[in-house]
């Protein structure tokens, strides 16, 4: 049977291609070793990131999972305990970075929508006890991505973080869609960075930038990082090339996330309509749509069955679907993707 094309990938945010401007930007972007902190671009990219996180310096890093596993690397020894949502990054995919890279422990903290709440960080922090962990490290993920591409407000961050602080614990952001928060909130990347002892940006995801990540920090952070970056093979020569890619996005693409949180609002609602999925449109917040099928079909036969109609979402578990809006999505797919949603439903019921 031939592949179906096609019509409208909702699987990630990370399937957008760069835009013809972004790539001529990239295009002319001047170069430079950067390993030797010679690339212009590169420079710039984390001038702009450090200013726009409220850091004292950034590092330009090939991915985000590498953002998270250096820093891991730079706040914990081995033997010490990350506090994380049991839904985060680093515990689900990430291939066992923590323990195979930090020989970090990890414990899950539960919450409603990839969230927790600092009573629950309070009482998962070890006492003194040399049978125990060493409580090190906080982590949060901003938006939560299993949680629904959920917000976490600054109130609740300032909270598990203060928690975090006064027993002595490092504190870390998982801003992978950071910026999908701060266009759903109004509230500004420095103010949701400020509590944060590490934080970064994924230039991959809503962005639309084909590679790259910048995590930031202070300024002797961010030197400890540069010496594992250096030691895990993250260094590069001519990167200048794709942190034009991060640049541009920067630029021209932050904005414009509002049209990506409409779409998935859209979606939502449409798909609150169809019978057998279950979704409450007013948990999207962003750009984020996870739904239940609770009829005849369960998850992967859906996608499956959505597929065959060019419609791409991924199955998350036997009854979830994840579809997430993006740069490459315009208004009329939206339209198209529940157009195939209601027949592969309603065919169903
Ligand atoms: C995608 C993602 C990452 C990893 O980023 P990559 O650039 O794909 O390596 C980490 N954390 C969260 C929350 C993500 O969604």
């Amino acid at each position: 049977m031939p592949k179906p094309t096609i019509a409208v990938d909702l699987y990630s945010d990370t399937v957008t291609r760069p835009t013809p401007e972004m790539r001529r930007f990239m295009c002319e972007a001047e170069v430079g070793d950067e390993q030797k902190l010679e690339d212009p671009t590169v420079n710039l990219l984390v001038e702009m990131v450090a200013e726009l996180l409220g850091k004292e310096a950034a590092v330009f890093l090939p991915s985000g999972t590498m953002c998270n596993e250096i820093s891991l690397r730079v706040h914990c020894r081995p033997g010490d305990e990350m506090l994380a949502h049991a839904t985060a990054h680093p515990l689900n995919f990430e291939a066992g970075g923590p323990a195979a890279l930090a020989g970090v422990n990890a414990r899950a903290l539960e919450g409603p929508r990839g969230q927790f709440d600092a009573a629950t960080v309070k009482a998962a922090i070890r006492p003194e006890n040399r049978y125990m962990p060493r409580s090190r490290l906080l982590w949060v993920e901003q938006t939560t991505n299993l949680g629904g591409g959920s917000v976490w407000s600054l109130e609740r961050l300032r909270a598990v973080t203060a928690v975090a602080r006064d027993h002595g614990l490092r504190t870390h952001l998982d801003g992978a869609r950071l910026m999908n928060a701060v266009v759903a909130s109004g509230v500004p990347a420095r103010d949701f960075a400020k509590p944060f002892d590490s934080a970064w940006i994924d230039f991959t995801k809503g962005l639309g930038a084909p590679v790259g990540a910048a995590l930031a920090g202070s300024r002797e952070f961010i030197a400890e990082a540069w010496r594992l970056k250096q030691q895990m093979g993250g260094a590069m020569r001519q990167a200048g090339i794709i942190a034009a890619g991060g640049i541009y996005a920067l630029r021209h693409h932050v904005k414009r996330l509002a049209e990506d949180h409409a779409h998935a609002r859209r979606l939502a609602e449409g798909l609150a309509a169809l019978p057998g999925i279950v979704i409450d449109p007013a948990s999207v917040e962003t750009n984020l749509v996870f739904f239940d099928v609770t009829g005849a079909l369960d998850a992967p036969t859906a996608v499956e069955r959505l597929a065959a109609q060019g419609i791409l979402m991924g199955a998350f578990g036997p009854r979830t679907i994840r579809a997430i809006t993006h740069l490459d999505v315009s208004g009329a797919q939206v339209e198209q993707a529940l157009a195939a949603a209601r027949a592969v439903f309603t065919a169903s019921s």
